[in-house]
This record gives structure tokens, sequence and C-alpha cells, in this order.
């Protein structure tokens, strides 16, 4: 039997439950897709439904304000991502009569959108057949083929994918299926071949060479960095300022925070803020993202209505898009 054949037989008897299937339209499917990236698939399964039950179209996303967007992205991380998908919603109702293009010329056009999203849409939504690439795909390839230096961009292994969807019965079922293989069978660490529908045809298996293949990244060392972070309240309110755009945690919001490479003392942190409230240092943690790792001060004090900052009542808070780091700051600023 084929290999796409044994993929599509494959997935059609173990696909996990995941509510974008079962409701399977183009757009929640795109939904999906940009949570999806750098976000475990658990977590994206927890907070999609809440997301299309606020935005159940693409228009919904265009007209509201993108703070909505952010609140329910709150703690999933790489906030761009929800940026480019209320401008692509928005591209999708101006220009594209609020419906998702189907071809991948139109689907490159969306912000946010690269090849494997373009492919993803164009092939599981609307059954074309277009190849997708992603970290998934390109291990279980790479193990079949025994290729131990290809890379995710690289040209062999898009034109291994392209070969495949040109052959199979269903692009919708083959590229999803080989996703899942990757994601539940072939592990990085611990590939379960024995209950892989790929055994007979994989030369990694037959070589014993799986934990070799793909080469293994390189990884780039963490950066260690120093936040401090000031809670100002005056009275029930607390200052508050919105992050610049682009960047770590891109357009959330936080309180007053000095970020440094260097480890910092109480008077450069006020000296950086230009304060003239005594400062109380309340707590501090350990913040650890995929790239750097960050110790967080927290301090607290009271301080007069300062106009460089926005004062949130404590009711309100809720309102307010928190990265997660910044949570864990509000909740020192609780217990202390
Ligand atoms: Fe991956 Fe093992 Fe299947 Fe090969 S046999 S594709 S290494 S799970």
């Amino acid at each position: 039997m084929q290999i796409t054949q044994q993929v599509e037989d494959w997935f059609n008897v173990n696909a996990r439950y995941l509510p974008w299937r079962s409701v399977d339209t183009p757009w929640g499917r795109l939904v999906s897709e940009f949570m999806a990236q750098q976000t475990q698939i658990s977590r994206v399964a927890e907070r999609w439904p809440l997301i299309m039950k606020r935005f159940p179209t693409p228009k919904e996303m265009a007209i509201n304000e993108e703070n909505e967007l952010l609140l329910l992205w709150q703690g999933l991380g790489y906030y761009r991502r929800a940026k480019y998908l209320k401008a692509a919603a928005e591209m999708i109702a101006n220009d594209f009569k609020g419906e998702i293009p189907s071809d991948i010329d139109s689907l490159l056009k969306l912000p946010g959108v690269g090849r494997y999203t373009s492919g993803a849409i164009a092939s599981i939504a609307f059954h074309k057949r277009e190849p997708i690439v992603d970290g998934n795909v390109h291990r279980v390839l790479c193990r079949i083929y025994n290729k131990r230096d290809e890379s995710v961009a690289g040209t062999w292994v898009w034109n291994v994918a392209k070969k495949l969807v040109e052959n199979c019965d269903s692009p919708a079922t083959f590229n999803e299926g080989l996703m899942e293989l990757g994601a539940t069978v072939c592990l990085p660490k611990s590939p379960r071949c024995e209950l892989c529908p790929l055994q007979n045809d994989c030369e990694a298996y037959s070589l014993g060479s799986q934990l070799e293949v793909p080469a293994p990244r390189k990884r780039p060392k963490k950066t260690e960095e120093f936040h401090y972070s000031v809670i100002m309240q005056n009275g029930e309110n607390l200052a508050f300022q919105k992050r610049d755009e682009g960047g770590l945690w891109s357009g959330m919001w936080q309180v007053p925070t000095v970020e440094s490479k260097r480890s910092l003392n109480i008077e450069e942190v006020v000296k950086e803020l230009n304060l003239n409230e005594k400062l109380v240092q309340i707590g501090s943690f350990t913040h650890i993202l995929s790239h750097r790792t960050i110790a967080f001060t927290v301090f607290s004090s009271k301080s007069e209505e300062d106009s460089r900052f926005t004062w949130i009542n404590k009711d309100a808070l809720h309102e307010l898009p928190l990265a997660r780091a910044q949570r864990k700051v509000l909740a020192v600023h609780c217990t202390a």
C-alpha cells in the first residue's frame, strides 16, 4: 500500500478530537492555525472555542477592538500572532468579501500567513493539492527517507511533501494525518514505531537511526534579563503602561517596569522610572520563556496620580490584556 493511503487510513481511525475538526470551517481552521504556532495544542483546544464564540466570522473580528482579542489570547504568548490574525480578519472582510480565500496566492497576502499556513488552509479547508511542512511533517519525512540534515524550509522536504499530496486520495486527510502522525507517534525523542503505520516503509526504523534523524537543531542559549515592576497605587487605582508594538509581549499592558540586561539596585530603578515615591520590595520570581530567563523583582509604592501612566481601578483589571508574567506580578501584590 502507498504511504499516502496508509497515512489516510491511519488518520481516519486515530484522529484526536480537536474542536476545530468537528466544526470544520475555513475561518475556524485559520484561527486554529494562528493559535497553534508555538503553543501546545491542548492549550489551543481550550481557548479556541472562546475566541470562535466571540468572533464567529472574520467580520466580527475585523470590526471589534484589538483589545478584545488580546484579552482572549492572554496566557497563550506570542501576542503578535493575535495582531496578525486581527489584521488578516480585516483584510478578509474588506478585500475578500468576508470569505477566506482558497488559493495560495491570495492566502499569502494575508498578514501572518506564510508557506505553511497557506498550504494548510488550501489543503485542509479547501481540499487543494497543496503541500505543507511543519516540524512534525519534516520529522516524519526525514525519518522515512533517513535524511539527517534537511531543514524544515529546505527544498527537498517540500518537494517530497508536494509529490505525496499530488498522489494521495484526500489532500485534507493526508496532510492533517501526516502532521498528526508526527505529533502523536513519530515523536522527537521517543518515536512509537510499534504503533506506526509506516514502519515497513521507514528507512530510519530499519537502520535504527530514528533518534539521529533529523539532526537535532542547535538551540540558542537563553539570555538572562532583569525586570523591575512597580505596583503604583493611588486609592483603588493602579498605574499601567502599554508595551510597544513588536518585540516581547507586543502591545500588552504592564505595571511600570524597568528592563535591564544587568541587575539594578533600587536607586537605579527609581531613577529609570523618574519616581519621587519610596519603593518597597514585595517579592520576586523567575519567568522562563523559550529564549530568555527573566528575573522579576516587584515593588510597591503609594503614589500620586501620574499622567505618564494609565490608572485602572482594581475591579477593572480583567478588562486589561496582560501577559502571564504580569499576572504573576499582580499575584505578588495580592499575596504581599
Ligand atoms: Fe517515525 Fe518510527 Fe514511524 Fe519511522 S517507523 S515514521 S521513525 S514512528
